[in-house]
């Protein structure tokens, strides 16, 4: 099997073209599963705020198969996975239902993987679930957790606009995509007038990675955000400037912008033991209440 040979695109922000660009550091090599092109940065683009890797990779599908391999869903500890089946979904759908202006009851969860949570959560209170999942090798899986699922592996930029949905689900999608103005367009297309895109995403400019950025500023070991050659592949960096500007673009609203439910805090306390695991876990609590955590979310609409 060849290695992964993606090809680059420099010097435009990749969301809005801007060629504004504003360092942020040099990209930090450890841990790349490939060598990063010589020169790579991080980047923050002035005209919109997105960050993103500079040179940006452009991963074909066999780049990605061979990437993200068949443990890129490993085992979950049975609490995390209970958050991530049952409180998770139920919370971001409580929040969508606000913003929800279509009476249609379909969803079509982005990216699906394995699991399929919001899909699921969503066919067993008696809505229409489609899971959309380009790696069939996932179909299996998919269909054994919930047989309501409609299950297909049409990539999302080919999906037909013909069939429409009121909640568009894509949780760790959005930033793994060099080409992000082409998925929010699409998503436009597939929304019923009055539905959302609900997006989840990292937050890259969470207080952790400034520290350990300012810090390797010193040291000289570049800037600690995205990691586009190591797990988890991340490309892009979410700000609300830039889905502000993506939402404009395409004709949606942004209604809904939140950074917090990172819950690194409940990861400290089941991961470390002894009792400084406590005082871990309040920092990682208050940063997260702070809005300077790790998770992103956030509602577009379709105006009816
Ligand atoms: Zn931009």
């Amino acid at each position: 099997m060849r290695g992964p040979m993606p090809t680059y695109t420099s010097g435009v922000c990749p969301l809005c073209g801007s060629a504004r660009l504003r360092a942020i550091g040099a990209l930090d090599p450890a841990g790349a599963r490939l060598p990063p092109p010589p020169g790579s940065r991080v980047v923050s683009c002035a005209g919109c705020s997105l960050v993103f890797v500079d040179p940006l990779p452009h991963w074909s599908d066999g780049d990605f198969a061979v990437l993200y391999g068949d443990d890129y869903f490993a085992a979950m500890p049975s609490w995390w996975h209970e958050v991530r089946e049952q409180r998770e979904p139920a919370r971001r759908f409580a929040v969508a239902a606000r913003h929800l202006r279509s009476g249609e009851r379909t969803v079509l969860e982005v990216g699906a993987g394995v699991y399929g949570f919001m899909a699921r959560h969503l066919a067993a209170r008696g809505w229409s679930a489609t899971a959309q999942e380009p790696a069939t090798a996932f179909h299996a899986r998919l269909r054994g957790a919930d047989a309501r699922l409609r299950v297909v592996g049409t990539p999302f930029l080919d999906l037909p606009a013909d069939e429409r949905y009121a909640l568009l689900f894509a949780d760790s999608v959005f930033e793994h995509v060099a080409n992000p103005l082409d998925y929010f367009r699409q998503a436009h297309d597939l929304l019923a007038p009055g539905g959302l895109l609900y997006l989840v995403s990292p937050n890259e400019h969470s207080l952790v990675n400034w520290l350990l950025t300012a810090r390797n500023r010193v040291t000289g070991r570049g800037a600690r955000m995205l990691c586009p050659y190591r797990e988890s592949f991340h490309l892009l960096g979410y700000t609300r400037g830039a889905l502000e500007w993506a939402s404009r673009r395409v004709g949606l609203d942004l209604v809904y912008f939140a950074r917090r439910h990172d819950y690194r805090w409940l990861h400290e306390l089941h991961g470390g033991s002894g009792r400084l695991r406590y005082g871990r876990a309040a920092l990682r609590w208050a940063m997260d209440a702070a809005g300077v955590g790790f998770n992103l979310e956030a509602a577009l609409r379709r105006p009816r």
